[in-house]
């Protein structure tokens, strides 16, 4: 990586979602040195002793032929061992990858899919880091969620207002959100999170405002009802559920790693896509060119939500901590954050999935 590059104005910190990624950009690095590629097996038994590290200079094109500079930083997480078990030892990893963000004088910090959970406790275990300001990113992620819903809602000719909207992690930071973007949009909403108890609260606040809505922990009780579903959770889901489906269901999975979508029948793969992505019109380039390695999606310059969201706050050199902690995005700040991205030519990714896109 060229450590010259002029000033860095955000850093990515994020993991790979499977052993094929990290397989890809382990070797993608290795050939870049000029050392031979290793084999899955090999990468498997090291993977997780490699330190965070930036590993690759990122430019993003904006508007008036400017650009803004960032880095990515790994922080070697096995994909594998996101769990519960593994938790004290990937906290230390991305409070490296922080700490690495920190000494390259970085503005503003994305604290991408899993890393994000270091901010859950008010950045209480970020207080060491100075001069930074990291965050989820979650609001620019929300808000492509649910203008991809009001988007292929169109597309589909079918009607929100007279459709049940299933949200996945309804409880959670993103899926709160979009419950409260729809709760007065739809006819009703069906709530899933597995803790019954905030589950059961949010229900409760709902109705009180007359919100119809259902919630359950067991989402073969509401999969049958729903027109339309965000996942914003990691849920597994089984075979079972999936016959339940709706047949012209339309599903936005924007949860890691991808249960939904990747097991639906190609029936329904043609209404669903990857939630929560936005694009930059005007390109990006990565420096060493790890793009084939690194990047798979059909669209191109498409990017998690998350990510982008650090991206569009440098365009605007508003360098805050714009979505930090659990369940206080607005709908104020998701349209905030819209409209800034709107401006910088980075808008709600074209639809795609595992088959393509669409
Ligand atoms: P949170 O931890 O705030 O929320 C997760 C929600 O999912 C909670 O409601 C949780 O409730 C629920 N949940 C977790 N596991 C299950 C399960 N097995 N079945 C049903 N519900 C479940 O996370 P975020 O809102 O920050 O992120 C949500 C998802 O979105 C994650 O998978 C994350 O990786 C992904 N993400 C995607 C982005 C994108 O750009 N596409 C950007 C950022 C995040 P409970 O614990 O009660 O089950």
């Amino acid at each position: 990586m060229d450590r010259s590059a002029p000033c860095i104005d955000f850093a990515l910190i994020g993991h790979q979602e499977n052993w094929e990624k990290v397989s890809q950009l382990v070797n993608a690095m290795r050939n870049n040195e000029g050392i031979e590629e290793l084999d899955i097996e090999t990468i498997k038994q090291i993977f997780s002793y490699i330190p965070p590290r930036p590993v690759f200079d990122i430019q993003v094109n904006s508007i008036n032929n400017k650009s803004v500079h960032g880095v990515y930083i790994e922080t070697f997480i096995a994909p594998d061992q996101l769990d519960s078990k593994h938790l004290h030892q990937n906290l230390s990893k991305v409070k490296e990858a922080c700490i690495c963000a920190t000494k390259l004088g970085v503005n503003i910090v994305s604290l991408g899919g899993f890393t994000s959970i270091v901010l859950e406790t008010g950045n209480a275990s970020l207080q060491n880091i100075e001069h930074n300001y990291f965050k989820t990113g979650n609001s620019l992620t929300a808000a492509f969620i649910c203008e991809g819903i009001n988007k292929a809602s169109a597309q589909k000719r079918i009607q929100i207002a007279d459709s049940s909207l299933l949200v996945i992690g309804s409880t959670g930071d993103i899926g709160s959100a979009c419950v409260r973007y729809f709760s007065r949009k739809v006819k009703k909403l069906l709530l899933n999170a597995r803790l019954e108890k905030r589950l059961q609260q949010q229900a409760d606040e709902l109705k009180k405002e007359t919100i119809q809505c259902t919630a359950s922990v067991n989402l073969n009780q509401l999969i049958p009802e729903a027109d339309i579903i965000i996942c914003v959770a990691s849920s597994p889901v089984n075979e079972w559920d999936i016959k339940l489906l709706k047949a012209n269901v339309i599903i936005c999975d924007a949860g890691y790693p991808k249960n939904i979508v990747e097991s639906l029948p190609a029936h329904l793969k043609k209404n669903s896509f990857n939630g929560g992505m936005g694009y930059n019109k005007l390109g990006f380039h990565f420096t060493p060119s790890y793009m084939k390695a690194f990047y798979s999606y059909p669209v191109p310059s498409a990017s998690h939500g998350c990510l982008l969201e650090s991206i569009v706050l440098s365009m605007e050199k508003k360098y805050e901590a714009f979505s930090t902690g659990r369940g206080s995005i607005t709908l104020e700040k998701m349209n905030t954050i819209l409209q800034m991205a709107k401006k910088n030519q980075i808008v709600l990714s074209p639809f795609f999935n595992s088959e393509g896109a669409w």
